[in-house]
């Protein structure tokens, strides 16, 4: 459906006022909730308290005390913020270190911290691509790869969902149309919306065979995939075939920034032209210093602990989930979707859930395909058996 344009004329407030009650009306509108205190796996929104299903924290990490007293011990010493942007003067000791930590961590030669995985995606498209050049995304991928696809003026092409033949389709077109160039094919390793996983070493086969760029996005996988959590890519060993592996430090890590994980001349590549990182402050030294903290819990006996907790969590909940159409195949990841159907379906499913204490928002258009509404559970070491037991029976019993 195309967008309204919103113009500069005397009614504009109007204007929002008709737009937001046609999002109303098909139950599009979006509004945000205000959490009032975090317990562990349990947040208070307007005095209540819900046990929160929607975070992607799925390590619990964002309220570990060695985290924050790593944040704390980072303020004592550099500050609150940074003060400028990587290449002005905001360039601490403690991004530097992150960044030599975050290569070793998924076995590449350098990292780059961006301000937030959105700004790293877009920053590193543009930077890689420009008009005439191609790129080849899954359907399904985050709407950081598609809006950094649109913004660098690449021709873009899109493949359903892991269908592998359709992209060799399009890199064969690409070759012989575009000889010149080298396609870039970018996807997620574990999709956000859905929960499963790209077919990799199908995708590495073509983009071998037809010598293709690789970008791969690891934001839902890290922290929660392979040994140590490094992700899907090295877990497959195939971090020597991915030219550009993407993540945010928002999830599991349990923190805020974005990364981008490759060869030292793609890192220097990015310093000079990525826009979103030249042009943008640093991110705060806290941050840098919880995430530093994150990734030595994450390789550590406690971060397989906290893989080991969150995995017995994912199967509780899909063994539990056992009515037909709900889910049906073994989870791949701490995602779980319910389908719903119907976007009204969808809220008032929400409101079920809520009325039971559980915080799940509805998923729904533009972030999925219209009349494919859902719930998205998202799993986390942090919840106990009885939360998630408790979930099943509701969700069970509405359907
Ligand atoms: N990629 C995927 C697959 C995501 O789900 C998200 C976050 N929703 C991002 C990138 C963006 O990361 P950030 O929140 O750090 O901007």
């Amino acid at each position: 459906m195309k967008r309204e344009p919103i113009t500069s004329s005397s009614s504009t407030s109007d204007r929002y006022e008709r737009i937001l009650s046609d999002l109303r009306a098909r139950s599009l509108l979006r509004e945000i909730r205000t959490i009032e205190e975090v317990d562990g796996p349990e947040v208070i929104v307007d005095g209540q308290r819900f046990i929160n299903f929607a975070s992607n924290d799925y390590l619990g990490l964002s309220q570990h005390p060695f985290l924050k007293t790593a944040a704390q011990e980072a303020i004592e010493r550099f500050g609150v913020g940074a003060g400028a942007s990587r290449l002005v003067t905001g360039s601490l000791s403690l991004h530097k270190k992150l960044e030599q930590e975050l290569a070793t961590f998924k076995g590449t030669e350098s990292a780059l911290l961006f301000g937030s995985g959105y700004a790293a995606a877009i920053g590193t498209l543009c930077s890689l691509l420009g008009p005439g050049d191609i790129i080849l995304l899954d359907k399904l991928v985050h709407a950081c790869i598609i809006d950094g696809a649109k913004l660098s003026g690449a021709i873009i092409r899109v493949f359903p969902h892991n269908n592998i033949e359709k992209l060799k389709e399009h890199l064969a077109w690409a070759r012989k149309n575009h000889p010149d160039k080298k396609p870039l094919i970018a996807t997620e390793s574990v999709f956000s919306m859905d929960g499963d996983l790209a077919n990799l070493p199908a995708i590495v086969q073509l983009k071998n065979e037809f010598e293709a760029l690789l970008f791969v996005d690891e934001a839902h996988a890290t922290g929660v995939v392979g040994p140590k959590g490094t992700g899907l890519v090295d877990a497959l060993g195939l971090t020597g075939e991915v030219d550009i592996q993407m993540g945010t430090l928002s999830k599991a890590i349990g923190v805020s920034g974005g990364f981008i994980c490759g060869s030292n001349p793609l890192v220097q590549l990015l310093v000079n032209r990525a826009r979103s990182l030249i042009y943008s402050t640093s991110s705060p030294p806290a941050l840098a210093a919880a995430a530093s903290a994150s990734l030595q819990i994450l390789q550590s006996d406690l971060g397989d602990q906290l893989r080991t907790r969150l995995w017995q969590n994912i199967g509780l909940l899909s063994k539990r989930l056992e009515i037909e159409g709900i889910y049906s195949r073994s989870p791949e990841s701490a995602i779980i979707p319910v389908l719903v159907g119907a976007e009204e379906r969808s809220l008032r499913l929400v409101e079920v859930l809520l009325e039971n204490g559980f915080l799940i928002p509805a998923i729904r258009y533009p972030t999925v395909a219209r009349g494919s509404a859902r719930i998205r559970i998202a799993l986390s070491a942090a919840h106990f058996s009885e939360q998630i037991e408790a979930l099943a029976t509701v969700i069970n019993g509405w359907h």
